[in-house]
């Protein structure tokens, strides 16, 4: 492995089992586990809070000038902050959060509002003495990072994922949100090119995380 700056990219649907991967990987190899799913639902959170639907792009665009992103760092996770705040997880993880995320997702406003964000992480993670990063989501080895070195995608079938959800105790509807990120015209899900290609449903955590740390260590 290079002694270089790590990027790690890992991609896919919902309930692919990302963050329990992303973050045990991140452990492992002391890196900085950033979830974007969760700036995405930090920003639905706070728009909804303000009244704002995905419908109304004009009010979307205005609430995006007020509000000023940060990062909180939590042992080995960065989390986003909104003016100084960062929601409780089960704020951002709520039915109706769930139910809209993808909506405000596609919006080409808040994507362009995240980019830069999520690229500055990579700063981020330098300054504060982490030797790489670990960065989950749905276009991290496509849009946000392609120079990636480690790049994987994530999949497994419908019914482990329901049953991740059902174990989480969510209600959220998997298979929509799925269809409304791989069919948007701004950075839609999908397999970055080069990417591992992972079925979850195949194997256990564990397998999942030695597969990809196996993978990294020998690129
Ligand atoms: O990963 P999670 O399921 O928490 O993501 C919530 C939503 O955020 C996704 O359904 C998708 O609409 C959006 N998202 C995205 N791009 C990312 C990460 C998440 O569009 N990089």
């Amino acid at each position: 492995m290079s002694s270089s700056f790590n990027i790690v990219a890992i991609d896919g649907g919902a309930a692919t089992g990302k963050s329990s991967t992303s973050s045990a990987i991140a452990k492992a190899l002391g890196y900085l586990h950033i979830d974007t799913g969760a700036h995405y639902r930090t920003v639905t959170f706070a728009l909804q809070k303000s009244g704002i639907s995905p419908q109304d792009q004009d009010e979307v665009k205005n609430a995006l000038e007020t509000i000023g992103l940060g990062t909180s760092i939590t042992a080995q996770q960065a989390f986003l902050t909104i003016n100084g705040c960062r929601p409780k997880d089960t704020e951002i993880r709520s039915p109706e959060v769930n139910a809209v995320v993808a909506h405000f997702a596609a919006i080409a406003s808040i994507r362009k509002f995240l980019f830069d964000y999520q690229r500055s992480q990579e700063k981020v993670a330098k300054d504060n003495g982490f030797p790489g990063l670990v960065m989950e989501g749905r276009d991290i080895g496509s849009v946000i990072f392609p120079e990636a070195q480690h790049r994987f995608y994530l999949h497994a079938d419908a019914q482990t994922r329901a049953l991740r959800r059902k174990k989480q105790g969510q209600t959220d509807a998997i298979q929509q949100r799925d269809a409304i990120d791989a069919s948007r015209k701004e950075a839609p899900l999908k397999c970055p090119e080069g990417a591992a290609v992972i079925d979850t449903s195949q194997y256990s955590l564990e397998e999942v995380i030695t597969i990809i740390i196996d993978n990294i260590q020998s690129a």
